[in-house]
């Protein structure tokens, strides 16, 4: 696998495959790799004949209080990872190589921005979609897997690539789950044992608005009740939303039957964790 850290000789590299006949694979990250990047390597491996990751903590899209100077950084393990997994290239720019000095142009998808983490982090979905957008230039892929674990950005990025004309196909891929429920993530390594413990509610607060909504429960309203219930278990977690809502415009429904995405954001301690639950339509 070659890291390669130049924006030139990335988008030289692709542009090679490209003439070679081979479909691109990319699969954008921000390191401290887990299971759930490696289910979307492995997507990109199975659909693309070349695989191309990204690994870049991208300042844009923190907050100034939030986690960006401590954000977990580990490129020997990552990258030995990305090798076991047949990875092309390993995309790793600096910040500089990403955002020149006097760099003053944003992507902004303007409504979905200001919805579900948008709210609690203004600006977080621009830098987002900004960083995308330049990958996508940079990489030039077939195709870009995502993680239904951020169900938000998934929604943002395909509005994104739709309204700019970006080349590529979206892929989606499922939420991988620790044993015990907890989405992986690469911020569940700030949790203490008790912390970590107590993080399963929130997919335990999921899974309650699964069953009820098996046995017919369809209001909105209603399922949110009850998953706030179960959210207040774990009284030192502090919930920021649960809300349901339609998984491409994130507006809010009243009523599940035609499918929805239900989404939960809380802090447990400092450390914000989201999670979240596709229901099928039931008509
Ligand atoms: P991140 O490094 O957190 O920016 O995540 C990079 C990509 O991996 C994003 O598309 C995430 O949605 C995806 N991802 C992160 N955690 C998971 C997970 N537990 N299951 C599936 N995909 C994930």
């Amino acid at each position: 696998m070659r890291i390669v850290s130049s924006a030139a000789e990335m988008t030289a590299l692709s542009k090679s495959a490209h003439r070679a006949g081979k479909s691109i694979g990319f699969v954008p990250t921000m390191g401290a790799l887990h299971q759930g990047h490696l289910s979307l390597v492995r997507a990109a491996r199975d659909q693309a004949d070349v695989v191309v990751v990204s690994i870049f903590v991208n300042p844009a899209q923190f907050g100034p209080t939030e986690d960006f100077a401590k954000y977990p950084r580990s490129l020997k393990t990552d990258s030995a990872m990305l090798e076991a997994e047949n990875s092309d290239h390993l995309f790793y720019p600096s910040v500089e190589e990403m955002y020149p000095k006097d760099a003053d142009t944003w992507v902004t998808v303007e409504a979905l921005s200001q919805k579900l983490d948008g709210q609690s982090r203004p600006g977080h979905f621009r830098g987002v979609t900004t960083v995308v957008a330049k990958l996508f230039n940079i990489v030039q892929p077939d195709f870009a897997f995502f993680g239904q674990k951020d169900a938000a950005q998934v929604a943002i990025v395909t509005k994104m690539t739709r309204d700019l004309n970006f080349d590529v196909q979206i892929v989606v891929c499922p939420i991988v789950r620790e044993a015990d429920g907890l989405a992986m993530s690469s911020r569940n390594a700030y949790l203490s044992a008790a912390q970590r413990r107590q993080a399963t509610v929130l997919s335990r607060s999921l899974t309650r608005v699964q069953s009820l909504a098996k046995q017919g429960e369809h209001d909105a309203a209603t399922l949110i009740a009850a998953a706030r219930q179960v959210m207040a278990e774990e009284p030192s977690i502090k919930l920021d939303y649960f809300e349901i809502v339609s998984p491409t415009t994130l507006d809010p429904v009243s009523d599940i039957s035609n499918g929805a995405l239900v989404a939960v954001a809380a802090y447990v301690g400092t450390t914000r964790l989201i999670d979240n639950l596709l229901l099928p339509t039931s008509r």
